[in-house]
């Protein structure tokens, strides 16, 4: 069970400390060593189509809050969840299993977002355009879109979600979130703090429940005027099919299969670095995380010996012992695909250089794992492995390194590791990416862009632009004749 000092975090009527004996619940498990946590209410369309009126009538209210109004809530949000951090932490640990550094670090990036839409929320402006007509006056307003609606994943409870509704509560939306099913616990606490911070009630719905009806249930509602999604690209197509009957906006966020090209002009120490960054981070389920390593043939050797020397230095376990900096998998599936991913480049002739299995049957921890000798013939080069496995793969020439680099249908994040400052900006442009790091891992911050091209998505989030999303345009066309 989740520990008592952290059930002031979770107080809604939604969660339960024991296992409730009716109604529907789902069971919330500590993703260490699948004890219980908790209960969580489980939502059928019945209970979404309720929510989404209350919804509607929360944010008919809202919308009427000055931007200074709004931007103030936002910012007493973020104290309290600075305030919290620790506490966040805990109970986003106990549901992911990422190391408790990391999941500080995450809680301190979702208030970080939420800052940044308080800053935002009183910078939107319209425009009033020159006419042609001289009895004519044009202007543009930006208003709120309406209801909007969130479905989010396991990897980053917490940062996922303030990364859409920071800027939804900025513009005057409402939000309904559907957490995904192994982490509401963070959505429920942030939306406690939420209230505290002055938050409307109503104005951030969580809701927990079975994910293809609470889905349907939102994509097919003509209130929900949008709808934002991070998570696969598999169920982002069935989404996106869900919401075209009823022409609602869409800001997808989907998977990636990102590529780090090291030219042998790096200075090998931080491209090792960035690869161990981006590539074992949250034990390798970030969309961001490096899926394939590219190295020019010159410092292969050189750097599959630091890449391996590093990698032996990770620390799997219960990410609350101190220490420790890979957690579990998220499921069983997680396991098996990282397993048939090895499977795979072993039999088409690739190099187990370091781990390669499970630490037991009886849980989801996995060995940080490093394979050499990866070529474009197998699995791993064409899908997200989404677990702690680098594949690293030579190249000879630049021209090759791009053209593998893009031989994919996704376009999230891409890496390259050179000095030759004409070379990162020739490479940095050539790569079909929506975010390109040059010289890092590590390029996901509250200010930039986030978001891909190709199947990776559509919209960003975060940045000046990331508020866009949530805004309908009006063109007000005034004719001064009397
Ligand atoms: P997922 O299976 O697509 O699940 C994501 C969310 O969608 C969860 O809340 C899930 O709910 C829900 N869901 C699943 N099937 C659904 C359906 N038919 N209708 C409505 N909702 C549905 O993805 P995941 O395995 O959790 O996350 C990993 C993927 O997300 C990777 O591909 C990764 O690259 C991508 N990702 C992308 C970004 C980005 O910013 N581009 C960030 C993080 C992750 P339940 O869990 O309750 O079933």
């Amino acid at each position: 069970m989740i520990d008592q000092k952290y059930h002031y975090l979770l107080n809604h009527a939604d969660i339960a400390f024991e296992a409730p004996t009716s109604g529907a619940y789902i069971e919330v498990k500590d993703a260490a060593n699948g004890t219980s946590l908790a209960w969580v209410k489980q939502h059928d369309r019945a209970s979404v189509e309720h929510f989404i009126l209350r919804s509607e009538q929360a944010q008919a209210a809202f919308k009427k809050f000055t931007a200074l109004q709004r931007a103030d809530i936002l910012m007493a949000w973020y104290r309290l969840m600075l305030d919290h951090q620790e506490d966040l932490a805990q109970i986003l640990t106990a549901e992911q299993g990422k190391p408790l550094a990391e999941a500080r670090g995450e809680i301190g990036s979702a208030a970080s977002f939420i800052r940044w839409f308080a800053e935002q929320a009183r910078r939107i402006d319209g425009d009033i355009l020159p006419s042609p007509q001289a009895q004519q006056r044009l202007l543009v307003i930006k208003q709120p879109i309406g209801v909007t609606a969130a479905i989010t994943p396991w990897n980053f409870p917490a940062a996922m979600i303030t990364r859409k509704i920071a800027p939804a509560i900025a513009a005057g939306c409402s939000m309904l979130i559907k957490p995904a099913e192994q982490t509401p616990l963070s959505a429920y606490a942030l939306q406690v703090l939420a209230i505290q911070a002055g938050l409307p009630s109503d104005v951030m719905i969580t809701l927990s429940g079975d994910s293809v009806a609470v889905g349907k249930t939102l994509c097919e509602s003509d209130i929900v005027r949008k709808l934002t999604f991070t998570g696969s690209t598999e169920v982002g197509r069935i989404l996106a099919e869900q919401c075209a009957p009823t022409i609602k906006k869409l800001s997808l966020e989907l998977g990636g299969n990102a590529p780090v090209i090291v030219f042998d002009d790096a200075n090998i120490e931080q491209a090792v670095k960035g690869i161990l960054a981006s590539k074992f981070r949250n034990s390798g389920q970030t969309c961001v995380c490096a899926n394939r390593v590219y190295i020019q043939e010159g410092i292969y050797d050189a750097v599959a010996q630091r890449v391996i020397e590093e990698v032996n230095k990770l620390k799997v376990g219960d990410g609350r012992i101190e220490g420790t900096t890979q957690g579990p998998l998220v499921d069983e599936a997680a396991v098996a695909k990282v397993e048939s991913h090895i499977q795979d480049a072993l039999a088409k002739g690739a190099t187990l250089a370091t781990g390669g299995k499970r630490l037991s049957e009886s849980n989801t921890f996995f060995e940080p794992t490093v394979l050499t000798g990866v070529t474009q013939e197998m699995r791993v080069a064409r899908e997200e492995t989404f677990g702690p496995l680098a594949p690293l793969f030579s190249f000879k020439t630049e021209q090759d390194a791009v053209q593998m680099a893009n031989d994919t249908e996704f376009g999230l994040a891409a890496y390259l590791f050179t000095q030759n400052a004409s070379r990162q900006w020739r490479v940095g442009e050539a790569l079909e990416y929506g975010m390109v790091g040059v010289n890092t891992g590590m390029i996901s911050i509250e200010v930039a862009p986030f978001g891909g091209i190709k199947q990776s998505g559509l919209g960003r989030e975060g940045s000046k632009y990331g508020i866009d999303d949530y805004l309908e345009m009006k063109y007000l066309c005034v004719d001064l004749s009397e």
